[in-house]
């Protein structure tokens, strides 16, 4: 699915630079669930933006689906987005002024469908995430897990083969977030490749694999042997 090889980057600081990735060697296939770990700072979301190609590195290698990112225009950066990327974040991201089901529809706009199809999908996936009877609702009228929830429906609307998510129960109380990385569990069961970043081990032992930044590197790497399981009661 992707592999990066000796990857680095730096964020320019005044006259000086900080370097936050020092050489990051990662490869994910198909049907991983993986966690990426690393104190607040150490480059989680650095590294997932750019494996999400909303930032580039300064150098090393990035294959994504066969495809070498590397110097892509804007516009083809945009497109390979919108085929195989679907985000999800802390803060949900999503449009005030949009009910639940135009928020959900959004990215589909994008890939070119009427509004009748647009509408018709985001239905659909709406119901998947449960939430078909909220479809007219502003986000203002949601609560936070609702709101992930329309956010992962959004993310899941084109049929992206890889979902990345930003501390995504950042914002959410613990059996909210237990829901949640249950649902992003069933969809990875149903093969969905997921990247969740996040600071929080109960969230990263609901992955499979566990991969942990520390000063620009990658310190550890290692399958869970016994994935959790949501346990709110
Ligand atoms: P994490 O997600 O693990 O908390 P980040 O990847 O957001 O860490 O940030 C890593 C380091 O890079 C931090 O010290 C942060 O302040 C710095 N940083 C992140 N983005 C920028 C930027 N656009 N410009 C300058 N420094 C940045
Ligand atoms: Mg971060």
């Amino acid at each position: 699915m992707l592999k990066i090889n000796q990857l680095h980057k730096s964020y320019p600081i005044g006259d000086s630079s900080l370097h936050v990735l020092k050489g990051i060697d990662l490869e994910v296939e198909t049907g991983e669930m993986v966690a990426i770990m690393g104190s607040s700072g150490s480059g989680k979301s650095t590294l997932l933006n750019i494996i999400g190609m909303l930032d580039e590195a300064d150098s090393g290698d990035y294959i994504l689906d066969g495809v070498p990112i590397k110097n892509l225009n804007e516009k083809k950066a945009a497109i390979y987005r919108n085929k195989f990327l679907g985000f999800i974040f802390q803060s949900f991201n999503l449009i005030n002024y949009k009910n639940a089901l135009e928020n959900v529809a959004l990215p589909l706009y994008y890939q070119g469908l009427k509004r009748k199809e647009r509408l018709e999908k985001g239905k659909f996936h709406l119901q998947k995430v449960g939430l078909l009877d909220w479809a007219h609702h502003l986000p203002s009228e949601l609560s936070g897990g609702q709101k992930q929830r329309i956010a992962i429906a959004r993310a899941l609307a084109a049929d992206p083969k890889l979902l990345l998510a930003d501390e995504p129960t950042g914002a959410l109380d613990t059996k909210t977030s237990y829901e949640i990385m249950e649902f992003l569990q069933q969809l990875n069961d149903e093969g969905k490749t997921i990247l969740i970043v996040t600071h929080e081990e109960d969230i990263a032992e609901m992955c499979k694999r566990v991969v942990r930044l520390r000063d620009g590197v990658i310190e550890e790497d290692k399958k869970v042997n016994q994935v959790r399981a949501s346990q709110y009661v």
